[in-house]
């Protein structure tokens, strides 16, 4: 291998697009089938032509290889189920009436039948259908969706290269099937698995497929040595086959780590490698190995998974240094586009010179050709495309947006101090409880109360100019009085405004904030056919004026109880957002900290005595690597404080974290020094409270006690047999009574309902202390 000639063969790719269409084209077909006005010919005629415009587009713009396999009615690790024949028990008769029915049967679950377990894809917002593995489990292959799209890609006149979960990756994500040992490993069933592999792979050869990508991101987190001995062992084998196509097998998200040897030294064609983030130490670990002789390596230098533009010429002279690393290199987007928005350009409400910072999936496509046709061709020939990025560059590092000097100024003179509160837990507890004077087991909600129609309808009227803002504020305090009304009857203690004019718990503050941006066109998918639109952190983060107070106050003014104020906390602001990749997300994290410690400032000085601080992602956001895990919960709890480190003894500080398992952070649920926690906990039968018990935390703690995942009404009786659970762990003097989450997507009658028997509860209980 010389570098020149791999310099020569140099290609752009990349290994998956947004799957929606530019006018959610799918999403649309998809639920018009659920409601039997989109025929299932008509749905995948739909999205037959959705791929083959995808494809063209990305061959048109100048993508050598087109991906195939990475489209999906719902979710590619279901469909990766379906290819190798896993299809839980309690839906096969479904599928084998009516494979499509069958296949959003699984999806979706029936008015009999649970679907498959939701979960997320690694460390992004993507979810996932949990694979239900068991020792019985039967694989048995099917590759007429994989084959039929090779085919149909063929038929364009372009090159198909399938892309498919490797079978190592789809064994590690999926759980034990109902009813098997919750100590089954389904890695155990990798023998079983890889004939079903080897089956497809023949069949994708035989269709006309000359290369095909198995994707194992599960590699890059921490494997033990028998994991990665079955990674040693899958690619042994599949490498081995003589009637195979070229393999080529993808890792992004993270560094490989141990393993890198693994996959350099398997009997495959070529690796795909993310460069990006925290996997740049692929550069050296690569070379370590001794580089990739013989095979090929795509290169993931363009971040798939944000929105920024790339920096050109670094990602060149990377790209230099990887070409005497292999046979032949070509360049990718680090994952596959899914994570990303379809197109920039769609934007018009950014402004101009801002839009020019951004790269979504079309933008990024437009990256890898140029940066392919740069190491292939020399840089002469891209010499307009790196002046431009050079000056996009320079805008944004210069820009006033990303440096406001006031904002910058705060953030370095933040001192320990500011990010401690003065008092000691147990100073705190007795001012506030002084101040507060709730029974023992108070009772209180989550923020959030049903989004009614009437709500929505109220959003869609201002924005529709049918009625001006002073038309909408009435109605939503027409929402607050009525959510008031409501606790003050059923006898809650700690009551809440009901969050009715907030859209989502991010985009309301994203909207408030300077340096923060909304897109129009933005969307990205989060599971299925639900798409949400991450805003972008930008620039550096101020707060021009008071976001929450006048509806807290609004409600505080109808009652003599307390109203919690109610925000959403930096780390969540982060996780759900685009995060600036210009400084560490530490920086942005203390900038939108200090924010809402503004916030938090002016709802006590506005009189509110309980302030809810909800942090849902902060342990989703967690690093792959444990190695990472410290100082990502250092900043993160960190900014939780500065946000709300500023109030006196008195004022109480709640937050909320909705699941269940968190022993991986029950150290950072204690650092975050909040007064209060609720939790997520009716399902798992308070096994969080224990947890919290355990680790010895010293504050008060609400597990939940009603499950608001399900329309389901809990009686009084179970919520007491709860609550009695959670006093063996949690002492009556710091055991709160709450749901486990917001009650927004619950409709009134079952809310209404279930808070009464958790009231009624609540006072049962207090009876027998
Ligand atoms: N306060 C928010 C609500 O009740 C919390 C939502 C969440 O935890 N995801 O809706
Ligand atoms: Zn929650």
């Amino acid at each position: 291998m010389t570098s020149e000639s791999a310099a020569a063969a140099a290609r752009a790719t990349v290994y998956g697009y947004p799957r929606q269409g530019p006018d959610r084209e799918l999403k649309k077909a998809v639920e018009g089938h659920w409601k039997g006005r989109v025929t299932a010919d008509a749905l995948r005629a739909t999205a037959a032509d959705l791929r083959a415009a995808d494809w063209r587009q990305l061959a048109d713009a100048g993508v050598h290889e087109v991906p195939t396999g990475h489209f999906s009615f719902y979710d590619h690790v279901l469909d990766t189920s379906v290819m190798v024949g896993a299809v839980p028990e309690r839906h096969r008769a479904a599928v084998e009436a009516d494979a499509l029915a069958g296949y959003f049967a699984m999806a979706r679950g029936t008015q009999d039948v649970a679907p498959l377990e939701m979960t997320k894809w690694f460390d992004t917002n993507y979810h996932y259908l949990v694979p239900e593995l068991g020792p019985d489990t039967v694989f048995t292959a099917d590759s007429a969706q994989q084959v039929g799209e090779v085919r149909e890609a063929l038929a364009l006149g372009l090159a198909p290269r399938p892309v498919l979960v490797g079978p190592v990756t789809y064994l590690l994500l999926a759980k034990p099937a109902p009813g098997v040992a919750a100590d089954f490993a389904p890695l155990t069933l990798l023998e079983r698995l890889l004939p079903v592999y080897a089956e497809v792979l023949a069949d994708l050869r035989a269709a006309g497929a000359e290369w095909v990508q198995l994707d194992e991101p599960a590699l890059v987190q921490d494997r033990d040595a028998a994991e990665l001995a079955a990674a040693r062992r899958a690619y042994d084998t599949l490498g081995g086959l003589t009637d195979r196509p070229k393999l080529l097998v993808a890792s992004y998200f993270d560094r490989l780590g141990d393993a890198l040897p693994v996959l350099a030294k398997a009997p495959v064609d070529g690796l795909a490698v993310d460069f990006t983030g925290p996997a740049a130490a692929n550069l050296d670990a690569l070379a370590a190995v001794g580089g990739l002789p013989g095979k090929r390596l795509v290169a993931g230098v363009v971040d798939g998974r944000n929105i920024w533009i790339n920096d050109l010429e670094k990602s060149l002279s990377t790209l230099a240094t990887l070409l005497g690393l292999a046979d032949r290199v070509d360049v990718a987007a680090s994952c596959s586009l899914l994570h990303v928005p379809l197109d920039a350009r769609a934007e018009d409400e950014i402004d101009a010179e801002v839009l020019r910072w951004l790269a979504f999936a079309r933008q990024k496509t437009a990256e890898v050709v140029t940066l392919a046709k740069g190491l292939s061709q020399g840089t002469d020939g891209i010499a307009a495309e790196l002046a431009a990025n050079r000056a996009d560059l320079a805008s944004r590092a210069g820009s006033a947006l990303t440096h406001d000097p006031a904002v910058r100024a705060r953030a370095a003179a933040v001192t320990a101090a500011d990010t401690r509160r003065p008092e000691p837990y147990a100073e705190r507890a007795a001012a506030q409880r002084a101040h507060l004077g709730l029974p023992l087991l108070p009772t209180t909600t989550i923020g959030s109360f049903p989004q009614t129609a009437r709500i929505r309808t109220a959003r869609a009227d201002l924005r529709a100019g049918r009625i001006d803002t002073a038309g909408y504020e009435r109605r939503i305090e027409s929402e607050i009085r009525d959510v008031l009304a409501f606790q003050e009857e059923a006898g809650l203690d700690v009551l809440v405004h009901g969050e009715p004019e907030r859209n989502d718990m991010v985009q309301y503050f994203a909207e408030q904030l300077t340096g923060y941006l909304a897109t129009r066109h933005g969307w990205v998918q989060s599971y299925g056919t639900r798409y949400v639109r991450p805003p972008i952190l930008a620039g550096d983060i101020s707060r021009p004026a008071p976001m929450t107070v006048r509806w807290t106050t609004y409600a505080q003014s109808l009652t003599r109880r307390p109203v919690k104020g109610m925000l959403t906390g930096p780390v969540t602001m982060l996780a759900w957002s685009f995060v600036r990749d210009d400084q560490p997300p530490g920086d942005t994290a203390r900038q939108v900290a200090l924010a809402l410690r503004d916030e938090v400032a002016d709802l006590e000085a506005a009189g509110t005595a309980v302030i809810q601080v909800d942090e849902p992602a902060l342990r989703e956001t967690l690093p792959l690597r444990a190695a990472d895990r410290e100082a990502y919960l250092a900043w993160a709890t960190e900014a939780f404080r500065v946000s709300t480190g500023g109030v006196r003894a008195a004022t109480q500080i709640h937050t909320h974290m909705c699941y269940a398992e968190f022993g991986d952070i029950v150290q950072a649920i204690d650092d975050i020094d909040a007064d209060v926690i609720s939790l997520e906990a009716a399902r798992s039968h308070m096994q969080v409270a224990h947890e919290l018990a355990d680790h010895g935390y010293p504050r008060e703690a609400g597990p939940g006690v009603y499950d608001i995942h399900s329309p389901r009404v809990p009686s009084t009786e179970e919520a007491t047999a709860l609550l009695r659970e959670g006093l063996e762990a949690i002492p009556a003097e710091r055991l709160w009574v709450n749901p486990d989450c917001g009650l927004k997507t619950r409709g009134w009658p079952e809310t209404r309902a279930s808070l009464e028997h958790l009231v009624a509860a609540a006072r049962t209980v207090r009876a027998e202390l």
